[in-house]
């Protein structure tokens, strides 16, 4: 495929597909799988009227905590010696435009803008050099977190793993080169996160690395390279979106 292609996923009714996104705002259905590539795009549809769904259906989500120096600093916690790896669940999973849940054993849930990693190999114990094979391309994370729960639990299998809590979209953008790309997380129209992903402690071939020393990647799971600083939270009827200049805007 030529650079910088945009993949989405809709539903028309009980029928999923991929489609390519245009400028024009117009889709063209692609066939195809993050595992198997995409085909090439068929004639264009108005995407008015089909469903957004998540780009990709991971079987897990591999988040990294305290990735960015300011974050840390902001959560007043010591920068890591290696990434610091959790699991959000597929079923967290919420595609673009749908609500996010504030559950009620939560009193503060926060937003946290973030770089999604989609991989298109499957990675098992791969070199750093050779890590970038291993990816489809980028999208956009928001790693919901309810931050008091998160305080209060060792694991943070509940805090991050409540349902709707792993906003995904609204594409998987494939040909980029990451290391120019800013993570900005926006909440009823104001800006409230705005990093360059260059500053990421430990980077994507770094991560992708590590993270297949422990498992095995597959296509279509993604990893969610941890926030930049500016975290905050969310109160009911909010409208928050993370956005990504090359590869969109997912808004919840
Ligand atoms: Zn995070």
């Amino acid at each position: 495929m030529p650079a910088a292609l945009r993949v989405a996923r809709f539903a028309d009714g009980a029928r999923f597909f991929h489609a390519l996104l245009a400028e024009d705002g117009l889709v063209r259905e692609v066939e195809g799988d993050p595992a198997a590539g995409f085909g090439p795009p068929g004639p264009p549809h108005d995407p008015r009227g089909l469903a957004w769904l998540t780009p990709c259906v991971p079987s897990k989500i591999v988040c990294v905590g305290r990735n960015y120096a300011a974050h840390i600093a902001e959560l007043r916690q010591d920068a890591p010696m290696e990434p610091l790896l959790f699991l959000k669940p597929p079923s967290a999973l919420l595609p673009p435009g749908a609500a996010i849940v504030l559950p009620r054993e939560s009193r503060r849930v926060d937003y946290e803008g973030e770089l999604g990693i989609v991989i298109g190999r499957a990675a098992r114990r791969v070199p750093e050099e050779r890590a970038l094979e291993h990816v489809l391309g980028y999208t956009c994370v928001n790693d919901v977190t309810a931050r008091d729960l998160q305080e209060i639990d060792v694991q943070f299998t509940r805090s991050k793993g409540f349902d709707t809590f792993a906003p995904l979209g609204p594409c998987i953008a494939m040909g980029i080169e990451p290391e120019r790309l800013v993570v900005e997380t926006w909440v009823n129209g104001s800006r409230r996160q705005s990093a360059p992903v260059s500053r990421m402690i430990f980077g994507p071939a770094r991560l992708i690395s590590y993270i297949s020393n422990v498992m095995t990647l597959l296509p279509g799971d993604v990893i969610s390279t941890g926030t930049p600083e500016g975290v905050g939270p969310l109160c009911p009827g909010d409208e928050v979106s993370v956005v990504i200049e090359g590869i969109g805007r997912l808004t919840n």
